[in-house]
């Protein structure tokens, strides 16, 4: 997993390697100042070489400087490293969405996807780029200052050392609850959140069965738990903020009292015990920083193991390596002895269907709901594979053809529209995104929503999708019919396309649809008998497989569920 982590930061090894030549530099002016000070008042200011002291406040000012810039080119680069990586992971993991299946998106709620995208890329790169940086720093710093003071009195330098492991265990284990205390708070947050959004979305319900102070008490339930959550964090961040404050004291007195002895003792300088203090104040900081290291490396390990899982689920539907290329399509349609069941479904939806459309003919299909019509459609753009059987496109297997070949052929209208937020022209060019402005309106002028367009203030470029124009059922669905004909595919799906419409506006739609399906092979459901008895071929499909066929006239000559269902609906128009 590691060496996959790694494996992000290739592409930027400079800005990774600037990012550590300046944390180096910063670290090691840091280590510097103590030194210098040192033999300021160790030597230069008792023998009264003012030139010197000038001269070296000097460098250390240049020095400073150096600090100051490469403090700048950190904070800046090393934070755009993280940028860098967090946009690749994000790009590689929005790639691989792409490449999925229906069978992923059937399982997988889109919130969890999104929380992995959002969330858990910021934990990583949280790692990401201040993870080398602090443990870099931080070792330098502790091990740095370790090693010159040692050189100067081992006896006080070991004893002093002593405690910072001792440190390092403290804020570490603090700095763990703290964040547990943390998250408790933003769950319970979550809680209050989602009990307010409900609260008020279901505010008239709650008034008529007057039922306030019950969501009164339900809400207070959660504000509570809420407010005793955040209360409870504050208490562990007094805790960790006072637990290092005292440390740090018991640091400096040990530092004067027990170097002030040893300054009593001449065993060392003054400007010796001076450096001490200084490398004692500088060490909180590197302390502080091993432990948001401990934490970062947590999180940003847990949110790159989640990144890694949906990287490493691979689509089960891909090309063969030798694949082919879909050249001129006529458009039949076989269907031999084809089965089906969802992977995580119970039981088999389709068992050893038979069926053909010729090329140019519509072949309608019926039957009641939950027989499994919706799912043979999706068989033909092969969003899911079948267990057994073959379906042939031109007696062609269509698990031979190159995916986007398949599907460049094949026009989907269904019964949910979904329009992408953006303007009409774009969700029309959505079915062929290099088209030119006529062929839009062409593709609209078919779709019989052209002059609806035309009386919007904006026209072609009006916003549709989420916060856009309100639109109508059957005005959405003469978008989406507009895209099939700009997509101009020799096969076309028509799946319960103008179920969810009135049946003033149906007819409108069965208009277009008729003149889409003019001269391609078309397979159509339509729970509206009266809109499909001019097919070719009539289907009937139920739970028991396809247990009638022919055309309108025939079927209903037979007497059977056909003829039964057609008169029922004949009554009800009636
Ligand atoms: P129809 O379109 O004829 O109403 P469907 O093809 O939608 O029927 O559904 C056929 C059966 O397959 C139903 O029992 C349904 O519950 C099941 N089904 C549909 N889609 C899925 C899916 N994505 N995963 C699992 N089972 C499914
Ligand atoms: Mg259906």
């Amino acid at each position: 997993m590691l060496k996959r982590f790694i494996a992000y930061y290739k592409p930027h090894k400079r800005l990774f390697f600037i990012d550590m030549f300046f944390a180096l530099l910063i670290s090691i002016i840091d280590l510097i100042f103590p030194i210098f000070t040192r033999k300021m008042i160790n030597e230069i200011i008792p023998a009264g070489r003012m030139d010197l002291l000038l001269r070296w406040s000097i460098v250390m000012a240049f020095l400073f400087i150096l600090r100051y810039i490469s403090q700048y080119i950190v904070a800046y680069w090393g934070h755009l490293l993280g940028v860098k990586i967090e946009h690749d992971m994000r790009g590689d993991i929005f790639s691989h969405l792409q490449t999925l299946s229906f069978s992923y998106f059937d399982n997988t709620k889109t919130g969890n996807i999104m929380s992995r995208i959002v969330n858990d890329l910021r934990d990583i790169t949280e790692l990401a780029h201040h993870g080398p940086e602090n443990i870099f720093i931080s070792s330098i710093m502790i091990i740095g200052s370790f090693v010159v003071l040692l050189s100067i009195e081992w006896r006080l330098t070991l004893i002093l050392f002593a405690f910072i492991p001792l440190m390092i265990f403290f804020v570490i284990s603090k700095k763990n609850k703290m964040e547990a205390s943390f998250k408790k708070v933003k769950n319970k947050i979550a809680n209050v959140n989602s009990q307010l959004e409900n609260s008020i979305s279901g505010v008239r319900v709650a008034k008529s069965f007057t039922n306030e102070d019950y969501e009164i008490e339900k809400f207070n339930e959660g504000n509570i738990a809420f407010s005793e959550a955040r209360g409870e964090s504050y208490r562990v961040m007094a805790e960790f903020i006072s637990g290092i404050e005292i440390m740090s004291n018991i640091l400096n007195l040990l530092v004067i009292s027990i170097g002030g002895y040893f300054v009593y003792n001449e065993v060392i300088g003054v400007g010796d015990l001076f450096a001490y203090t200084l490398y004692m104040t500088f060490l909180m900081q590197p302390i502080k920083k091993l432990a948001d290291f401990t934490q970062q490396l947590q999180d940003g390990m847990t949110g790159f193991e989640r990144f890694l899982e949906i990287m490493d689920i691979e689509p089960d539907i891909v090309d063969k390596t030798d694949a082919i290329e879909l050249k001129e399509v006529k458009g039949k349609i076989e269907f031999h002895d084809v089965s089906f069941s969802y992977q995580n479904g119970d039981g088999t939806v389709l068992a050893n269907l038979n069926m053909e459309i010729e090329p140019g003919k519509t072949v309608a299909l019926v039957g009641p709901s939950g027989a499994g019509k919706t799912t043979l459609c999706h068989l033909i753009p092969r969003f899911y594979d079948i267990n057994s059987g073959e379906i042939l496109l031109d007696d062609i297997d269509i698990r031979d053809i190159k995916l986007k070949s398949l599907r460049k052929n094949i026009g989907l209208v269904q019964q949910d529209v979904f329009l992408f937020t953006g303007t009409i022209k774009e969700n029309i060019l959505y079915g062929k995104p290099d088209s030119t402005d006529e062929e839009v309106i062409e593709a609209a002028k078919k779709a019989r929503i052209h002059d609806f367009i035309m009386n919007l203030p904006h026209g072609y470029d009006t916003y549709v999708g989420e916060k856009g124009a309100m639109l109508s059922g059957g005005q959405k669905q003469r978008i989406s019919i507009a895209r099939v004909f700009l997509k101009n595919p020799p096969l076309l799906i028509l799946d319960e396309a103008t179920s969810a419409l009135d049946n003033e506006t149906e007819i409108m739609i069965q208009k277009s649809l008729e003149e889409l399906s003019k001269d391609r092979t078309t397979l159509v459901i339509a729970h509206r008998l009266s809109t499909i008895k001019n097919a070719d071929e009539i289907l009937v499909l139920t739970s028991e497989g396809i247990v009638e066929r022919g055309n309108h006239e025939k079927l209903l000559n037979e007497g059977n569920l056909y003829a039964k269902l057609y008169k029922s609906q004949f009554k009800n128009m009636a």
